[in-house]
């Protein structure tokens, strides 16, 4: 009854796709939605209010911070977190077992604190890193053009670094260099790895 701890992987129920601010994980995961009918993404709840072209129960539910915290007691997240300390914003457990239970492909797109909390529930998932191209890019994009003063340029760059260096806890890494080509290496991934895959 030995080796299930340092067992390999077999397969995943589900794959979260996670990386630093501002590295295209949207972009990434809207052109999946648009372009893989057979790929299952999870709505989130968020309690910011939605942008112009997004539709509720689509690209998000959008829900006020009362009915968030209540989900949150009752433990209907499987995941949850306040990002740039803005808004909050969960994954709703229920659907997301359903869709592994029913022998879809389901990709969760959340920060890297909800990535975490979901290898700690859940460490059989395919935990996916998206990467800029460059760091220094993505330094030179998060510090801005100047505009903002020493400490919060400071408070930014600490925020890369430790996002950097989050890559380490993830199975993959992703670059993205085009959506495109990043979209198509992750589901080709999801196909290897999720167990409902097609031959998976
Ligand atoms: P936006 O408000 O621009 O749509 O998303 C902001 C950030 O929230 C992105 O980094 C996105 O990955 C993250 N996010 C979206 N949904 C969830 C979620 O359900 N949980 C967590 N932890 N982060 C999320």
């Amino acid at each position: 009854d030995s080796g299930q701890e340092t067992a390999p992987k077999n397969c995943a129920p589900l794959v979260v796709l996670a990386g630093p601010t501002a590295v295209g994980k949207g972009t990434v995961s809207a052109y999946i939605r648009e372009h893989y009918p057979e790929v299952w993404l999870s709505v989130s709840a968020t309690t910011r209010p939605a942008r112009p072209g997004e539709v509720d129960g689509k690209h998000y539910h959008f829900i006020s911070q009362q009915r968030f915290d209540r989900m949150v007691a009752e433990g209907e997240f499987l995941e949850h977190a306040v990002v740039h300390g803005r808004a909050s914003y969960g994954t709703p457990r229920g659907p997301v077992l359903r869709a592994a239970a029913e022998g879809k492909l389901p990709l969760l797109e959340i920060d890297l604190q909800g990535a975490r909390q979901v290898r700690e529930q859940m460490p059989e998932a395919y935990f996916v890193f998206l990467a800029p191209p460059s760091w220094d890019e993505l330094v030179r994009r998060l510090v801005g053009r100047g505009t903002e003063s020493a400490a919060e340029r400071e408070v930014r760059l600490a925020t890369a670094r430790r996002e950097l260096a989050a890559q380490e806890e993830f199975d993959t890494t992703i670059v993205n260099d085009d959506v495109r080509r990043a979209a198509e290496e992750l589901v080709q991934l999801m196909q290897q790895h999720v167990c409902a895959a097609p031959g998976g």
